[in-house]
Order: structure tokens, then sequence, then C-alpha cells
């Protein structure tokens, strides 16, 4: 799928405290989660919007059923699959894709709201759609995969949400193998085993990335007045 992010703003963030220098300021960037279910990726993404201020949730339409607990327009915006049809005939997602047997997609013109707003964007989306990112704004991605430690670990955390049947815990343990064969992909890949010390690496990598020399506008500007003694 073509998605353009020509019109992207190039955002900017004075505040950053990651930026000693006030007239060097960043450019946002889109962080994506991508694992099989059950892996921890959502109980890493809310501890990391909890911890970081700068860090705003893409959230997702989907047309697959709210489950128990889900909150619509929260945790995802639930439409009808004609709804679905439409916003992508008038090419309001950022990227889309069918998982499993519904459809997912990104709503464009949020992010790019967040974005110019000078916010980082995090992403919980497949790797189809992550390769669609990729093809169309690669410099402001940084994806990260998460593997959950072992499969009899996976399927425990698949049964411990109790809320899908066993034929749905199955089909997903069989859709992880394949999901699982994408981390190549990924620029940054975790190893679940404990949910703090994953939200603390990717912390890291955020923090890390923020400082991308390529991320920081004004810089050049900055060192010729360090060099004139300004
Ligand atoms: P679930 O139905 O369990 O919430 O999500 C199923 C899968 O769909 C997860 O791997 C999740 O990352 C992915 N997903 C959720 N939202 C999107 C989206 O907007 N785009 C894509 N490509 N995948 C999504």
């Amino acid at each position: 799928m073509a998605v353009s992010l020509a019109r992207m703003p190039q955002a900017a963030r004075s505040e950053d405290r990651t930026v000693a220098p006030a007239d060097v300021q960043r450019r946002g960037l889109m962080l994506v989660l991508s694992s099989p279910s059950g892996a921890g990726k959502t109980t890493i993404s809310r501890a990391l919007l909890e911890r970081d201020d700068n860090l705003v949730m893409s959230i997702s339409v989907t047309t697959r059923p709210m489950r128990p607990g889900e909150t619509n327009n929260k945790d995802y915006r639930f439409i009808s699959t004609e709804e679905y049809n439409r916003m992508v005939e008038r090419n309001e997602l950022l990227e889309h894709a069918r998982v499993f047997e519904n459809f997912y997609g990104t709503p464009r013109a949020p992010v790019l709201s967040a974005l110019g707003r000078g916010r980082d964007v995090l992403f919980d989306i497949d790797w189809q759609g992550t390769q669609q990112l990729k093809n169309n704004a690669r410099d402001d991605l940084v994806s990260v995969f998460v593997l959950p430690p072992s499969t009899k670990e996976l399927e425990r955390r698949l049964r411990a949400r109790g809320q899908d049947s066993d034929a749905v815990v199955a089909a997903r343990m069989e859709k992880a193998a394949d999901e699982m064969s994408h981390w190549p992909e990924y620029d940054y890949i975790i190893v679940n085993r404990d949910i703090d010390t994953s939200v603390r690496s990717v912390q890291s990598i955020l923090a890390a990335e923020r400082l991308r020399q390529k991320r920081q506008q004004g810089l050049a500007d900055f060192v010729n007045r360090l060099r004139e003694g300004v």
C-alpha cells in the first residue's frame, strides 16, 4: 500500500529535557512495538505511556468485537467493516492490515497532529503495518519486536487472560510462530522475561534514539556559536 508521509510536519519540541540547549529542537519519532499476542507488549506500552510524558499512543481502528474490559476510543476505535472500507478508500489510514480474521488500521490525522506538536507516537501494530510505515517514513521510525521467553510461557499468558476461547488460543499459538519469523525486520529485539526490565530497555532505546544526530535540528548553528564563543 502506498502511504505518503510527505506532508508530515517535522516535529520540534523546545522543552525536551533530553536536549540541553533550548535552540536545538528535535524531530518526533514513531516507536513501533510488535509481538505475537501474549508476549507482553500491551503491558509494556501502558507502563511506557505512564512514565513518559512526551509519548502518546496511536489508537487503531479495528473491525474485531470489543473484548471484556476494553473501552471504545481508548483500546481501539471499534468500527464496522463498512466504515473501515470507507477509511481505506479515503486514504485516512497511515497503514492497514488484516490480522487473524479482522481488519486493523492506524488513523493518519491523529498521528500527524501529535508529531506536529512535537510528541513521539507509540504504535502497537503487527509486522505488516510496520513494513508499511518503514517504506514511507524510515527516518522517523524506530521498531522494537518483543519476544516471549518461551512457547510455554506464551501459552500460559494467553490462557491467563481468560478472554479468548480454547480455539482462539490455539489459533493464536499457531499464528505466533509465523509472527515471530518477522523479528529480523525490526531495529531492536527484547525478550520479555520481566516486565520492568523490558520497560526500562524500551526507555533506553527511546532515550538513545531521541539523541540521534539526525533528530536534533539546529545542531550546526549551535556548534558554530559554541566555536565562536558566543
Ligand atoms: P488484538 O486483536 O489482540 O488486540 O491485536 C491483534 C494484533 O493486531 C496485534 O498483533 C496488534 O499489534 C495488531 N494491531 C493492532 N492494531 C493494529 C493496526 O492499527 N495496524 C496493524 N497493522 N496491526 C494492528
